[in-house]
């Protein structure tokens, strides 16, 4: 990234394929950053009155227009992030659904509804409903530069919010389209800002006096951003890095397994937050798993022409992480079953498949984001799913069983499991998507993340006094003793075992 000082200091964006300029582009400042808040801040109220009826009409028009210009988003995409075509696509597919999803369900999740009333309290309604919150500002990573920034966008835009968007200073390129197609698709409704620049200048929309902050990032800069928005108690969705594992019990379908091993592995370059980054497969099947794994890992090549199953590796300074884990993981007597030492070479990782490697080596311990797939022999299913349990991330995971998936599923440490596939709960806009620990808090897609985006605004309505109120001063002595003895009549029995 070449910073030039002018009258306006700008950035380039690069291909990391090629060291093709992409686009040059400016490096906002806190009074940049203020401006486009301010400007946001104006338009919220105008789209909130659009109702869920308007917003949905105008998100929908939105979606149209990026399916109709999605050949023009796919080549962008490979050019500023490196991805190949199709993957590119695949991005670009995933959140139309969630686009689609959120326009459509946002007035169903987010809607005013009754609720029920307590017996002491019978001559009160109740009724809940989802507010918007005002401007969310959201700050995205390079590694899904479609996918995830909108993964917030869209369901925030859907809640009747307005936000600024701080594409990563990798792919600004990306991010300005987004938001050029949103304000052509639906104009004057300038509700979609975007900011542009590094850190600095997600820092300034930390402190800019939005309503939330959503960042995709990394564990490091979910911890700045909170600290910064800790300032105003700005509230914060932190959705961040991971090293998600995969277990492959015995009944489980070995071809189908090694396939998504190495495809969840290796897809994007392993620059995946949800990427498999650990294998764990019980004893019984360690053997004939791990012979499918090297002859499909074997056969795929990284590039940046058509025939390239995965590109290079977008963030330079990943490659050193790279190298380090490799060199480390070799270093305490892991060995390569496909690819090896000299797997990296600037600006390409090829893939390399792991066994052998302590638990307490780096690549089994932090996010390696890079085509490196370890895979570990367990005992069986409650080993595996202890060794995946340890560790500080918890993002997403996968399973390949039969009998047992359920149960591993819900005994693994994760935001999300997909059983018998990798991934595919990021591609289902009903369900909610999130991490523990290290991978961060808050949700995004599905109802939760339409709610993530809102704040529930609570109301009760007094539909006939009573004689003798409990909320007075004026209460008659008979009142509290009658309502004990109530309480004690409907609460105070132990449950029967
Ligand atoms: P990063 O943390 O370096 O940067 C993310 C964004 O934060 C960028 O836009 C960056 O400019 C901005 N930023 C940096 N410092 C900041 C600060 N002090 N204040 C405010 N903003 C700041 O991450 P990255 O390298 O762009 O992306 C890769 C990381 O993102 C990986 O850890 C990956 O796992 C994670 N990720 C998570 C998800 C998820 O859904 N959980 C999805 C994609 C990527």
């Amino acid at each position: 990234m070449a910073i030039t000082e002018d009258r306006v200091r700008t950035f380039d964006s690069t291909s990391p394929a090629t060291g093709e300029v992409v686009g040059s582009f400016p490096m906002d400042g806190p009074e940049e950053v203020a401006a486009a808040v301010a400007r946001a801040r104006d338009a919220q109220p105008g789209w909130e009155e659009l109702g869920f009826d308007g917003r949905r009409r105008a998100l929908l028009a939105y979606k149209a227009l990026l399916v109709r210009r999605t050949d023009e988003l796919v080549a962008l995409v490979h050019r500023e992030n490196g991805k190949p075509h199709a993957d590119a696509l695949i991005e670009v597919l995933m959140i139309v659904e969630h686009l689609d999803w959120a326009a459509r369900n946002a007035e169903r999740v987010l809607g005013p509804r009754r609720v029920r009333s307590t017996l002491v309290l019978a001559n009160h309604a109740a009724s809940v409903e989802y507010q918007p919150l005002g401007v969310v500002g959201v700050i995205g990573p390079w590694n899904y530069p479609v996918f995830t920034p909108l993964g917030s966008v869209v369901y925030a835009l859907a809640a009747g919010n307005a936000v600024v968007l701080k594409p990563s200073e990798l792919t600004p390129a990306v991010g300005c389209f987004l938001a050029d197609t949103f304000a052509e698709a639906v104009g004057g409704q300038p509700v979609f800002q975007v900011v542009t620049g590094d850190g600095a200048t997600g820092h300034a929309l930390c402190l800019a006096g939005v309503d939330k902050v959503a960042l995709t990032g990394s564990p490091a800069t979910g911890r700045k951003v909170m600290a910064a928005c800790a300032e105003r108690l700005t509230p914060v969705v932190l959705e961040l890095g991971g090293k998600d594992a995969m277990v492959v019990d015995a009944d489980a379908d070995l071809d189908d397994a090694a396939d998504q091993a190495v495809w969840g592995g290796m897809a994007n370059a392993g620059q995946t937050c949800l990427a498999v980054e650990r294998v764990y497969v019980v004893d019984a099947v360690y053997e004939p798993f791990l012979e499918k794994v090297v002859e499909k890992a074997s056969r795929i090549r990284p590039g940046s022409g058509p025939d390239a199953d995965f590109g290079p590796i977008t963030l330079p300074r990943q490659l050193e992480v790279i190298r380090r884990h490799l060199d480390d993981a070799f270093a305490r007597g892991a060995r390569a079953l496909v690819g090896g030492p000299d797997a990296v070479r600037p600006p390409y990782v090829d893939p390399v498949v792991l066994v052998d490697v302590p638990d307490d080596a780096l690549v089994m311990r932090e996010e390696t984001f890079g085509p490196v797939l370890p895979v570990t022999r367990a005992r069986d299913a409650g080993h595996a799913v202890a060794l995946a349990n340890a560790n500080p991330y918890g993002l997403g995971g996968a399973v390949f069983a039969g009998r047992g998936a359920g149960r591993i599923a819900r005994a693994l440490r994760a935001g999300s499991v997909s059983v018998n596939s990798v991934l595919t709960f990021a591609g289902m806009p009903s369900l909610p998507m999130g991490g523990v620990g290290e991978s961060g808090f808050g949700r995004v897609h599905g109802p939760d993340g339409l709610r993530e985006f809102s704040r529930a605004k609570a109301v009760s309505r007094q539909r006939f006094p009573l004689p003798f109120g409990m909320q007075s001063f004026d209460r008659p002595g008979f009142v509290l003793p009658a309502v004990r003895a109530a309480m004690r009549l409907r609460h105070g029995r132990a449950p029967r075992s």
